[in-house]
Protein backbone atom coordinates (compact mmCIF):
# COMPACT_ATOMS: atom_id res chain seq x y z
CA UNK A 1 0.00 0.00 0.00
CA UNK A 2 1.13 3.29 -0.65
CA UNK A 3 0.30 4.65 2.92
CA UNK A 4 -2.82 6.91 1.79
CA UNK A 5 -5.87 6.70 3.49
CA UNK A 6 -8.12 4.27 1.79
CA UNK A 7 -10.71 6.45 0.10
CA UNK A 8 -8.07 7.70 -1.68
CA UNK A 9 -5.82 4.94 -2.52
CA UNK A 10 -9.32 3.79 -3.66
CA UNK A 11 -10.00 7.17 -5.90
CA UNK A 12 -6.41 6.63 -7.75
CA UNK A 13 -6.75 3.40 -8.11
CA UNK A 14 -10.20 3.95 -9.46
CA UNK A 15 -9.15 7.07 -12.09
CA UNK A 16 -5.96 4.52 -13.42
CA UNK A 17 -8.90 1.67 -13.86
CA UNK A 18 -10.72 4.39 -15.73
CA UNK A 19 -7.97 5.59 -17.45
CA UNK A 20 -7.28 2.20 -18.94
CA UNK A 21 -11.27 1.60 -19.58
CA UNK A 22 -12.00 4.62 -21.25
CA UNK A 23 -9.03 4.35 -23.88
CA UNK A 24 -10.54 0.60 -24.25
CA UNK A 25 -13.96 1.97 -25.05
CA UNK A 26 -12.35 4.53 -27.35
CA UNK A 27 -10.84 2.14 -29.19
CA UNK A 28 -14.07 -0.31 -29.59
CA UNK A 29 -15.81 2.91 -30.76
CA UNK A 30 -13.33 3.79 -33.41
CA UNK A 31 -13.93 0.49 -34.94
CA UNK A 32 -17.74 0.92 -34.76
CA UNK A 33 -17.51 3.45 -36.13
CA UNK A 34 -15.92 2.43 -38.59
CA UNK A 35 -17.79 -0.57 -39.39
CA UNK A 36 -20.91 1.91 -39.35
CA UNK A 37 -19.27 3.88 -42.02
CA UNK A 38 -17.94 1.25 -44.13
CA UNK A 39 -21.62 -0.47 -44.49
CA UNK A 40 -23.62 2.70 -45.00
CA UNK A 41 -20.92 2.95 -47.60
CA UNK A 42 -21.78 -0.09 -49.13
CA UNK A 43 -25.49 0.86 -49.01
CA UNK A 44 -25.26 3.79 -50.32
CA UNK A 45 -26.28 5.70 -47.39
CA UNK A 46 -25.38 8.83 -44.97
CA UNK A 47 -23.63 7.49 -42.28
CA UNK A 48 -25.63 10.60 -40.67
CA UNK A 49 -28.73 8.34 -40.87
CA UNK A 50 -27.41 5.63 -38.85
CA UNK A 51 -27.49 6.50 -34.66
CA UNK A 52 -25.08 4.57 -32.74
CA UNK A 53 -27.23 3.24 -29.31
CA UNK A 54 -25.10 1.41 -26.84
CA UNK A 55 -26.65 -1.38 -25.52
CA UNK A 56 -25.38 -0.93 -21.36
CA UNK A 57 -27.10 -3.75 -19.50
CA UNK A 58 -25.33 -5.68 -17.02
CA UNK A 59 -22.33 -2.87 -17.41
CA UNK A 60 -21.73 -0.56 -14.30
CA UNK A 61 -23.00 3.02 -14.44
CA UNK A 62 -18.81 4.24 -14.91
CA UNK A 63 -19.06 2.33 -18.09
CA UNK A 64 -22.42 5.00 -18.69
CA UNK A 65 -20.37 8.05 -17.54
CA UNK A 66 -17.34 7.13 -19.40
CA UNK A 67 -18.89 6.75 -22.63
CA UNK A 68 -21.08 9.59 -22.26
CA UNK A 69 -17.06 11.11 -22.03
CA UNK A 70 -16.76 10.00 -25.36
CA UNK A 71 -19.93 11.81 -26.75
CA UNK A 72 -22.42 9.16 -26.66
CA UNK A 73 -25.03 10.26 -25.01
CA UNK A 74 -27.82 7.66 -25.50
CA UNK A 75 -27.74 4.08 -23.40
CA UNK A 76 -30.35 1.46 -23.85
CA UNK A 77 -31.24 -1.46 -20.87
CA UNK A 78 -32.89 -4.39 -20.94
CA UNK A 79 -34.04 -5.19 -17.57
CA UNK A 80 -36.31 -2.04 -15.89
CA UNK A 81 -34.46 -2.81 -11.53
CA UNK A 82 -31.33 -2.78 -13.35
CA UNK A 83 -31.77 0.29 -15.25
CA UNK A 84 -33.49 2.13 -12.58
CA UNK A 85 -30.78 1.85 -10.40
CA UNK A 86 -28.28 2.57 -12.88
CA UNK A 87 -29.97 5.82 -14.26
CA UNK A 88 -29.81 7.00 -10.27
CA UNK A 89 -26.26 6.12 -10.15
CA UNK A 90 -25.07 8.06 -13.29
CA UNK A 91 -27.27 10.96 -12.28
CA UNK A 92 -25.19 11.06 -8.83
CA UNK A 93 -22.03 10.83 -10.76
CA UNK A 94 -22.48 13.22 -13.52
CA UNK A 95 -25.59 15.62 -12.33
CA UNK A 96 -25.04 17.63 -15.36
CA UNK A 97 -25.24 15.21 -18.27
CA UNK A 98 -28.29 14.56 -19.71
CA UNK A 99 -28.12 10.40 -20.61
CA UNK A 100 -31.21 9.67 -22.98
CA UNK A 101 -32.05 5.97 -21.62
CA UNK A 102 -34.10 3.89 -23.62
CA UNK A 103 -35.83 0.36 -23.00
CA UNK A 104 -35.28 -2.17 -25.43
CA UNK A 105 -35.97 -5.27 -23.67
CA UNK A 106 -39.30 -7.60 -22.72
CA UNK A 107 -41.41 -5.79 -20.73
CA UNK A 108 -44.04 -6.19 -18.49
CA UNK A 109 -46.67 -4.64 -17.60
CA UNK A 110 -46.61 -3.97 -14.16
CA UNK A 111 -43.13 -2.48 -14.96
CA UNK A 112 -44.67 0.07 -16.98
CA UNK A 113 -44.94 2.96 -14.00
CA UNK A 114 -41.38 2.16 -13.35
CA UNK A 115 -39.65 2.39 -17.16
CA UNK A 116 -41.76 5.56 -17.85
CA UNK A 117 -40.23 7.69 -15.08
CA UNK A 118 -36.47 7.21 -17.10
CA UNK A 119 -37.27 5.96 -20.36
CA UNK A 120 -37.30 8.59 -23.42
CA UNK A 121 -38.30 5.93 -25.12
CA UNK A 122 -39.08 2.15 -25.13
CA UNK A 123 -38.49 0.45 -27.99
CA UNK A 124 -40.00 -3.15 -27.05
CA UNK A 125 -44.13 -1.85 -27.45
CA UNK A 126 -45.21 -5.34 -29.00
CA UNK A 127 -48.60 -5.93 -27.66
CA UNK A 128 -51.64 -3.75 -27.40
CA UNK A 129 -52.04 -4.38 -23.19
CA UNK A 130 -48.96 -3.14 -23.23
CA UNK A 131 -49.82 0.05 -25.05
CA UNK A 132 -52.23 1.08 -22.52
CA UNK A 133 -50.29 0.14 -19.66
CA UNK A 134 -47.18 2.60 -21.08
CA UNK A 135 -49.73 5.18 -22.02
CA UNK A 136 -51.58 5.24 -18.68
CA UNK A 137 -47.61 5.35 -16.91
CA UNK A 138 -46.49 8.03 -19.01
CA UNK A 139 -49.50 10.62 -18.39
CA UNK A 140 -49.51 9.77 -14.60
CA UNK A 141 -45.37 10.28 -14.45
CA UNK A 142 -46.46 13.99 -16.71
CA UNK A 143 -48.59 14.89 -14.03
CA UNK A 144 -46.30 13.86 -10.94
CA UNK A 145 -43.70 15.68 -12.92
CA UNK A 146 -41.05 13.21 -13.14
CA UNK A 147 -41.34 13.79 -17.10
CA UNK A 148 -42.35 16.15 -19.45
CA UNK A 149 -42.20 14.74 -23.11
CA UNK A 150 -44.46 11.95 -24.44
CA UNK A 151 -42.80 8.55 -24.52
CA UNK A 152 -41.10 7.66 -27.46
CA UNK A 153 -42.31 4.35 -28.56
CA UNK A 154 -41.04 1.76 -31.15
CA UNK A 155 -43.06 -0.98 -31.76
CA UNK A 156 -41.27 -4.14 -32.08
CA UNK A 157 -41.55 -6.80 -35.26
CA UNK A 158 -41.33 -10.28 -34.33
CA UNK A 159 -39.67 -11.58 -37.35
CA UNK A 160 -38.80 -15.25 -35.92
CA UNK A 161 -42.29 -15.86 -34.66
CA UNK A 162 -41.15 -17.10 -31.42
CA UNK A 163 -43.17 -15.19 -28.40
CA UNK A 164 -40.58 -16.00 -25.75
CA UNK A 165 -38.48 -13.78 -27.77
CA UNK A 166 -41.07 -11.11 -27.55
CA UNK A 167 -42.12 -8.52 -30.52
CA UNK A 168 -45.50 -8.18 -32.39
CA UNK A 169 -46.57 -10.67 -35.49
CA UNK A 170 -45.71 -8.55 -38.36
CA UNK A 171 -49.42 -9.12 -39.43
CA UNK A 172 -51.00 -6.87 -35.89
CA UNK A 173 -47.91 -4.41 -36.19
CA UNK A 174 -49.87 -2.13 -38.36
CA UNK A 175 -52.79 -2.02 -35.51
CA UNK A 176 -50.66 -1.68 -32.91
CA UNK A 177 -48.91 1.25 -34.71
CA UNK A 178 -52.63 2.71 -35.07
CA UNK A 179 -53.06 2.84 -31.33
CA UNK A 180 -49.35 3.68 -30.18
CA UNK A 181 -50.48 6.76 -32.72
CA UNK A 182 -53.70 7.74 -30.81
CA UNK A 183 -52.46 7.04 -27.76
CA UNK A 184 -52.43 10.78 -25.53
CA UNK A 185 -49.25 10.38 -23.58
CA UNK A 186 -47.23 8.53 -26.26
CA UNK A 187 -45.60 8.95 -29.32
CA UNK A 188 -44.97 6.22 -32.17
CA UNK A 189 -41.42 6.92 -33.76
CA UNK A 190 -40.68 3.75 -35.39
CA UNK A 191 -40.16 -0.26 -35.31
CA UNK A 192 -37.76 -1.51 -33.61
CA UNK A 193 -36.21 -5.91 -34.52
CA UNK A 194 -34.15 -8.47 -33.59
CA UNK A 195 -33.11 -11.05 -36.18
CA UNK A 196 -34.11 -14.34 -35.74
CA UNK A 197 -31.34 -16.77 -33.81
CA UNK A 198 -29.72 -19.54 -36.11
CA UNK A 199 -29.73 -18.45 -39.17
CA UNK A 200 -28.48 -15.46 -41.63
CA UNK A 201 -30.19 -12.11 -41.03
CA UNK A 202 -31.18 -10.83 -44.30
CA UNK A 203 -34.15 -12.79 -44.91
CA UNK A 204 -35.63 -11.18 -41.89
CA UNK A 205 -34.48 -7.82 -42.59
CA UNK A 206 -36.07 -7.91 -45.76
CA UNK A 207 -38.99 -8.61 -45.11
CA UNK A 208 -39.01 -6.12 -41.92
CA UNK A 209 -38.35 -3.01 -44.22
CA UNK A 210 -41.40 -4.11 -46.63
CA UNK A 211 -43.88 -4.58 -42.93
CA UNK A 212 -42.04 -0.66 -42.68
CA UNK A 213 -42.73 0.60 -46.11
CA UNK A 214 -45.78 -0.19 -45.47
CA UNK A 215 -46.44 1.15 -42.19
CA UNK A 216 -44.63 4.45 -42.87
CA UNK A 217 -47.66 5.17 -45.46
CA UNK A 218 -50.01 5.10 -42.24
CA UNK A 219 -47.60 6.84 -39.96
CA UNK A 220 -44.91 9.33 -42.42
CA UNK A 221 -43.44 10.57 -38.61
CA UNK A 222 -42.83 6.75 -38.32
CA UNK A 223 -39.10 6.75 -39.50
CA UNK A 224 -37.11 4.95 -37.07
CA UNK A 225 -35.93 1.37 -37.87
CA UNK A 226 -34.22 0.43 -34.64
CA UNK A 227 -32.23 -3.16 -36.13
CA UNK A 228 -29.35 -4.44 -35.99
CA UNK A 229 -26.89 -5.47 -33.48
CA UNK A 230 -23.10 -5.80 -33.21
CA UNK A 231 -23.26 -9.41 -35.01
CA UNK A 232 -25.55 -8.07 -37.63
CA UNK A 233 -25.65 -4.30 -37.98
CA UNK A 234 -24.54 -5.03 -41.56
CA UNK A 235 -27.09 -6.44 -42.81
CA UNK A 236 -29.20 -3.92 -41.14
CA UNK A 237 -27.79 -1.29 -42.38
CA UNK A 238 -28.31 -2.58 -45.77
CA UNK A 239 -32.07 -2.78 -45.07
CA UNK A 240 -32.74 0.42 -43.67
CA UNK A 241 -32.05 0.68 -39.88
CA UNK A 242 -31.56 4.15 -38.80
CA UNK A 243 -30.39 2.79 -35.09
CA UNK A 244 -27.72 0.01 -34.55
CA UNK A 245 -28.30 -1.06 -30.51
CA UNK A 246 -24.49 -2.47 -30.10
CA UNK A 247 -23.46 -3.75 -26.50
CA UNK A 248 -20.65 -6.49 -27.09
CA UNK A 249 -18.68 -4.91 -29.50
CA UNK A 250 -18.26 -1.62 -27.81
CA UNK A 251 -18.23 -2.53 -24.05
CA UNK A 252 -17.27 -6.21 -24.61
CA UNK A 253 -18.56 -9.49 -24.03
CA UNK A 254 -21.62 -10.26 -20.61
CA UNK A 255 -21.80 -12.68 -18.64
CA UNK A 256 -23.83 -15.67 -20.28
CA UNK A 257 -26.97 -15.48 -17.86
CA UNK A 258 -27.51 -12.63 -19.33
CA UNK A 259 -30.28 -11.44 -21.76
C1 LIG B 1 -28.51 -7.02 -25.58
C2 LIG B 1 -29.29 -6.45 -26.69
C3 LIG B 1 -28.63 -5.84 -27.77
C4 LIG B 1 -27.12 -5.78 -27.92
O1 LIG B 1 -26.64 -7.02 -28.34
P1 LIG B 1 -25.08 -7.21 -28.77
O2 LIG B 1 -25.11 -8.44 -29.58
O3 LIG B 1 -24.33 -7.35 -27.50
O4 LIG B 1 -24.67 -6.01 -29.53
C5 LIG B 1 -29.41 -5.27 -28.76
N1 LIG B 1 -30.77 -5.31 -28.69
C6 LIG B 1 -31.43 -5.88 -27.67
C7 LIG B 1 -32.92 -5.89 -27.68
C8 LIG B 1 -30.71 -6.49 -26.64
O5 LIG B 1 -31.37 -7.07 -25.62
Amino acid sequence: MTGLPDEQAGGAARSHCDAARRSELAAALACLRQRIAAACCAAGRDPAEVRLLPVTKTFPARDVVLLTDLGLLDAAEARDSEAAAKVAEVNALRPAVPVRWHMVGRLQRNKARSVARWAVQVQSVDSPRLVQALDRAAGLAREAGDRQAPLSVLVQASLDGDPRRGGCPLAELDALADQVAVAPSLQLQGVMAVAPLGCPPEAAFARLSQAVARLRNAHPSAVELSAGMSGDLEQAIECGSTCVRVGTALLGSRPLTSN
